[in-house]
């Protein structure tokens, strides 16, 4: 979205507001490196806020959100939710930062003959904030390795099958004591 800041640069008036929905581009959602990868969004995200100019300094304040269907990542049962961040940047007009750096900086955001696409931070912002893995809920227990038995239903029966090898000289001591106690039931 290109938002046109030549009122607010000239002072005309000191907040403009912002409002506007962004879909999510096709290429983040097929990207395996992201976090958005395979996580659906019914609708655009919806970005609210305003550019304040407080005596020349301008300051972006936005909210942006977006429902999301997803799997858990343990369980793979389907979540539903809401995605929610805060993104605040200074806006500069393009060639007032003295150094290189700041141009690269994330708090920066850069007009451009009075014209402010905020599009691509928007996105890499929220991007790099969505969950790395999106969970049915923190304590989710996840499926079994082996049986493959949602652990959220109940506890399998494998543990008795496949015994946890780390626990296999605790269980050859047991036998030992238990045949030492009772020498008519041990093996022969
Ligand atoms: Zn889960
Ligand atoms: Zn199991």
């Amino acid at each position: 979205m290109k938002l046109d800041l030549r009122s607010l640069l000239a002072e005309d008036i000191r907040s403009l507001p912002v409002e506007f929905l962004l879909p999510v581009p096709d290429d983040l959602l097929h990207d395996p490196h992201s976090p958005l990868f395979d996580v659906c969004f019914p609708e655009p995200i919806a970005v609210a806020g305003s550019i304040v100019n407080t005596a020349g300094y301008m300051r972006m304040s936005l909210s942006v959100s977006a429902p999301y269907t997803a799997h858990c990542a343990r369980c793979l049962r389907p979540v539903s939710d809401r995605f929610s961040i805060s993104v605040q940047k200074t806006v500069v007009p393009a060639g007032l930062l003295v150094h290189e750096s700041e141009e690269d900086s994330d708090d920066y955001i850069i007009v451009h003959d009075g014209f402010l696409d905020p599009d691509e931070q928007i996105l890499s912002a929220f991007e790099a904030e969505f969950p790395a893995k999106v969970l049915c809920r923190d304590e989710c227990r996840g499926l079994c390795p082996q049986c493959g038995k949602d652990l959220n239903d109940g506890p399998c029966n494998c543990s008795d099958t496949f015994p946890d090898p780390r626990l296999a000289p605790l269980r050859e001591l047991l036998r030992k004591m238990h045949d030492k106690d009772n020498p008519e039931s041990g093996l022969s």
